[in-house]
């Protein structure tokens, strides 16, 4: 038996999770869309997400070949594209005996290739810098490079490449990229890939044979607060327990270093998640959480497995409109268990479908990306039911 006491959960909507991807997919419906789930799935568990996804994908990508291999393990036996290619010579055998395409982005992996006997048979991709200057050969490069790879390599062959600035929707920047990247597709009439989730929402005509779907996915968008034609749903709902309640007189401090002080009695809530589960640390106070319909201000440190929320305006019966039942509020009578309907065992969700991540990250220096991928091992992914 396995036995959970502390209910700290990420909880993963995989419903939420296939919606998002046909909305986008329809966006881009001349494209093939890549369901990139790299990183554990941006942190929602690669596993869970590819099993949800595999009749409706027909390519997953990741960033290396160990997190393939893990999928394999699983069952999951769809295709998959390894975004960073190989980092050993033998990662091409194990290419062609799993199914794995490749990115490939630099001379030693080339040259790898043109060792094998006989031929790789797996897909080759080709990453071009057209300006992102992190991977991938130069375009100057290319025409060397083709004339490495067979007559076969080459008829299946997608080149590619990668935006810096594909959420700014005013910056010039993705033009130039992805007329670079273009002009060598026609140049050598390939395929071609250069759309992340901002390029597929904002530059269509960067979508291409195929686009690789990330983020968006998870249900979050890129470009902020741009109105899309359809909300996308966000699929991670991270929550914990209130683990103790308890006033805390003017005057008094909270947490580690004394950092935030009461400027009125106050009632605290403790709950039970920090930075060891991937809570940021740097959240500030007034970092906004949701509970039993209402949002309350984070105060004091992030600890490692605890941080403390301000209940006090929850107990307000000016707060009769949030869902909350008011009805035996006692300001006078506050016993420690049970303040308003706010009770130990209460379930407080620190990011999800009422409190936006992207909220969380500019309140913690960061950005979504960030936080999604580390929710730490400690908190079980539980499919929603
Ligand atoms: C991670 C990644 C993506 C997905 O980007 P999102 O912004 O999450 O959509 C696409 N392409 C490459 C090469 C990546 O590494």
């Amino acid at each position: 038996m396995n036995h959970t006491s502390r209910l700290t959960q990420a909880v993963i909507d995989l419903d939420a999770l296939v919606k998002n991807y046909q909305y986008i997919a329809n966006l881009a419906s001349n494209s093939n869309t890549i369901a990139v789930i790299k990183a554990d799935a941006y942190g929602h568990d690669a596993t869970k997400v590819a099993s949800a996804l595999s009749t409706s994908v027909n390519l997953f990508a990741v960033g290396f070949i160990d997190e393939a291999l893990a999928l394999r393990s699983d069952g999951i036996d769809n295709t998959i594209l390894i975004l960073e290619g190989p980092f050993k010579e033998s990662d091409f055998e194990i290419a062609v005996e799993n199914n794995f395409s490749l990115m490939l982005h630099s001379d030693y992996q080339i040259k790898w290739l043109s060792a094998m006997n006989p031929e790789f048979s797996g897909d080759v991709w080709l990453k071009v810098d057209t300006g992102m200057n992190r991977l991938g050969f130069q375009v100057e490069q290319v025409d060397d490079i083709m004339s490495k790879l067979t007559t076969q390599q080459r008829k299946k062959l997608v080149l590619c490449s990668h935006f810096s600035t594909a959420e700014q929707i005013n910056s010039t920047k993705p033009v130039e990229q992805l007329a670079k990247l273009k002009k060598l597709v026609s140049q050598y009439h390939c395929k071609f890939s250069m759309a992340n989730s901002a390029g597929i929402l904002n530059w269509p005509t960067s979508h291409g044979d195929h686009t690789r779907l990330g983020l968006a996915l998870y249900g979050i968008s890129p470009i902020g607060d741009t109105p899309l034609s359809q909300p996308l749903i966000p699929v991670m709902t991270l929550q914990a327990k209130i683990i103790a309640i308890h006033t805390v007189k003017t005057g008094e401090y909270v947490g580690y270093g004394d950092i935030w002080q009461a400027q009125r009695e106050t009632i605290l809530a403790t709950v039970a998640i920090g930075y060891a589960d991937g809570y940021p640390r740097n959240a500030k106070a007034g970092t906004p959480v949701f509970i039993k319909g209402a949002i309350a201000p984070l105060v004091g440190r992030v600890s490692m497995d605890m941080v403390t929320v301000d209940i006090t305006d929850l107990n307000n019966s000016d707060l009769t409109n949030t869902g909350l039942d008011n009805t035996h509020v006692d300001n006078t009578d506050v016993d420690n268990t049970d303040v308003d309907n706010i009770i130990i065992g209460d379930t407080v969700e620190l990011w999800g479908k009422n409190i936006s991540i992207d909220t969380v990250a500019q309140n913690s220096d960061t950005i979504n990306y960030e936080l999604l991928t580390r929710v730490s091992k400690r908190v079980p992914k539980v499919i929603a039911s």
